[in-house]
């Protein structure tokens, strides 16, 4: 095995290859551009353009692109060879600065939810120095934002980076309140773990279902699943350990920190977590570790499945989005402090987040929401589509002691007031095992849990950062204020609990008595699928909040709504007439098939005997027969409530639609599909079972 530290980041145009191949002078320049978002010149853009081709083209490059996050959901690339005819009939490698800093690709075809029919048909994209340019094949991939001409966001990096410098600026605020005058900025920091289904290639292949929606959508419980819990990090098999081996490989050449790995609860489930880093970065690195991990499993011959629920009834994939705030010294504005003055900004933070978790319920929820998370959330596996905070046992009695003014147990019996360094130290809950909280604080950072393993953890992070970026606003312009700083800050840390402390719930996440609970007594959210949440998006509070922060416009929310619903409502019609192809084509003459064998055994046993029981191929034989005539009912069924939904022109209105209309269609389908597959021969089924395909890597 190589030393990882000397191919660490090895494609990487990162800060030592920066430092190695710029003037001292281009490089400071850069360096501020990156730290303090100065303005690029354009002579620092050209040397530095020249000075990554040149890298680029030395590590193999021919090609560069600017890599971007378009609403797909997916990343994009149009690649340019850096080749510019010289006038002695060769070429030479170009690659100018106004290259690196902007392209124009012909992005029609990209999402735009109506934006760029009322601006302007092209879209640009724009360099991010803050995210590292890297090389993928032959590629220099350079990363950039996506907008349209009159600066709308088309893309998912615009709105992030946007968000993390609305929350920057609000965070100082706060951090100068407390006379904190040498922090520069403070930034989010992101650990994702993600979560991964590994199925060999050659069973992939047979199954339509996977190959067109990226999960099956028929499939009968296998007599093993994961009831014995002897998959959860246990002994990685052969062929996943060398995938893991070259995964870990190739993320590292790209200088993304994968630190951690192991099996999942669900037979064939993996997972993969990276060292935390800057959101922004985070992000960029989450879209590559997926699309990597795509290409790594190609190459062994095994298919990485990023939907949510590729297995009903197995364990679905989501991706924890571990979340703090740091200053640019390194401050962890989440960790309990040494002294009770630190402790106060510690309980200040805390409270904007709790505020804003629950203030925004609706926008954390509205952020994970796919069609394929939504067959997660509410499931048994995953956190419930509610949105609650665990804090752990001791924060929350922290918490409750400021609230009605008593003795903490843990703090000498001393009143619980602020600033007024009666707060003592107190240690950070690292006890929490609460797997089922969908937002849980973990000692001094938050996990959000909620996200599924295909989602960019972009939209999360925006609502997030948003959210907080308001609380500590609405925070800020109080203390500037006060004439008395630490009674006013005691006075709104407790209100905050006191108003917010509905949202904080330490119990388990996955009772049913919670959910009602939450819903009634407390009045919390509970929206079950995107469509019940989508257009929350568009709620006056929400777009007042968002646009306050300049992290999107009205016109951008609008279309980012439609695109998410028209996302929805694609992906579940692909689905559906995928199920009805399968059954029509593969299951039903699967059945018939196999009646036609038995009728025929049975005509056989009674042309040799008139006096042989045929009893077992009759029973069998009607029951599927029966089974046949339901399928073909079924079938009809669903493709009628598709048709009906062909025309629906209002999006909202055509997801209310499969909602209400076809997912239950799909759903009776399969159950009569599920039940065929458990007594049909298993020589006439037509494609690989959840056995086979759930216990096929070895
Ligand atoms: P687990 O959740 O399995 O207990 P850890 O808590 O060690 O594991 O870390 C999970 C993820 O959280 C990792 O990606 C890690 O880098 C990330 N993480 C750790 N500290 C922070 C932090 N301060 N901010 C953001 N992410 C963090
Ligand atoms: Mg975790």
């Amino acid at each position: 095995m190589k030393n990882v530290s000397e191919f660490f980041g090895c494609k990487v145009f990162d800060d030592r290859v920066m430092k190695a191949n710029l003037s001292a002078k281009i490089y400071q320049s850069l360096r501020k551009t990156i730290d303090e978002g100065a303005k690029l010149d354009i002579s620092v853009a050209n040397a530095v353009a020249s000075a990554m081709k040149d890298w680029a083209v030395a590590n193999g490059a021919t090609h560069y692109t600017h890599w971007f996050q378009p609403l797909t959901g997916v990343t994009a690339e149009k690649h340019d060879s850096f080749i510019s005819p010289s006038p002695d009939g060769g070429v030479i490698m170009e690659f100018s600065g106004k290259e690196l800093i902007k392209g124009e690709p012909d992005a029609s075809s990209f999402p735009s939810g109506g934006l760029r029919a009322t601006f302007e048909a092209r879209g640009y994209t724009a360099w991010d120095p803050t995210s590292y340019a890297f090389i993928k094949g032959k590629t220099l991939c350079i990363p950039t934002a996506f907008c349209s001409y009159g600066g709308e966001a088309l893309d998912k990096k615009t709105p992030l980076l946007r968000s993390m410098e609305a929350l920057n600026k609000q965070a100082l605020r706060i951090l100068r309140l407390f006379g904190n005058e040498d922090a520069k900025c403070v930034r989010t920091s992101v650990g994702p773990e993600q979560e991964y289904f590994l199925i060999t290639q050659e069973m992939y292949e047979k199954r339509k279902d996977l190959q067109f929606t990226g999960r099956t959508l028929f499939g009968a419980k296998p007599p093993k699943g994961q009831e014995m819990d002897d998959h959860y990090f246990g002994v990685i098999k052969p062929r996943v350990a060398a995938y893991m081996e070259e995964l870990n490989e190739e993320l590292w050449k790209l200088g993304i920190l994968a630190k951690t790995e192991h099996n999942e609860v669900a037979p064939a489930q993996h997972e993969l977590a990276p060292i935390y880093t800057t959101t922004n970065i985070a992000t960029d690195h989450n879209q590559l570790t997926m699309e990597i991990m795509q290409k790594v499993a190609a190459k062994n011959g095994l298919v990485c499945l990023l939907h949510e629920k590729p297995f009903a009834g197995v364990n679905g994939s989501g991706k924890h989005n571990n979340w703090s705030l740091a200053t640019d010294k390194g401050v962890n504005l989440l960790s309990p402090g040494e002294t009770p003055y630190e402790n106060a900004q510690f309980l200040l933070f805390l409270c904007a987040v709790i505020k804003a978790v629950d203030d925004y319920q609706d926008l954390l929820r509205l952020s994970v929401a796919t069609a394929g998370n939504d067959h997660r959330l509410g499931a048994n596996e995953a956190p419930p589509a509610v949105v609650s905070i665990f804090l752990g046992d001791e924060l929350n009695a922290v918490l409750e002691a400021i609230e009605t003014d008593t003795p903490y147990e843990g703090m000498e019996k001393t009143q619980m007031k602020l600033g007024v360094n009666v707060l003592p130290k107190f240690n950070r809950d690292t006890t929490d095992r609460n797997r089922t909280s969908p937002f849980a604080f973990t000692g001094n950072k938050f996990e959000f849990r909620m996200l599924g393993s295909s989602n960019s953890i972009a939209c999360a992070n925006i609502m997030l950062n948003s959210a907080v970026a308001e609380s500590l606003k609405i925070y800020a312009d109080r203390l500037e204020k006060a004439e008395d700083f630490e009674e006013t800050l005691h006075e709104m840390i407790r209100k905050t609990i006191k108003d917010h402390k509905h949202i904080i719930f330490n119990g388990n996440g996955y009772d049913e008595t919670w959910i009602k609970e939450a819903t009634e007594k407390r009045g919390l959210l509970n929206y079950r699928t995107t469509p019940d949440c989508m257009p929350h998006l568009l709620d006056n509070k929400n777009v007042k909040m968002l646009t306050s922060h300049k992290v999107f416009s009205e016109a951008e929310l609008k279309s980012r709504c439609e695109i998410m619903l028209d996302n929805y409502c694609k992906t579940v019609l692909i689905e559906a007439n995928t199920m009805i192809d399968m059954a029509k084509t593969e299951i039903a003459p699967a059945i018939s098939a196999y009646v036609l064998e038995l009728a025929n055994t049975a005509s056989t046993k009674k042309a040799v005997d008139e006096s042989i029981s045929c009893g077992y191929e009759t029973e069998l034989l009607k029951k599927l027969s029966g089974f046949e005539e339901q399928i073909s009912i079924y079938a009809e069924e669903l493709e009628e409530a598709v048709m009906n939904l062909q025309d629906i022109e209002d999006i909202e209105t055509k997801a209310y639609g499969i909602r209400d209309r076809v997912l239950n269609k799909m759903s009776e389908l399969r159950v009569v599909c599920d039940e065929a597959e458990k007594v049909t021969a298993k020589k006439y089924w037509p494609f690989p079972t959840y056995g086979e395909l759930l216990f096929g890597v070895r």
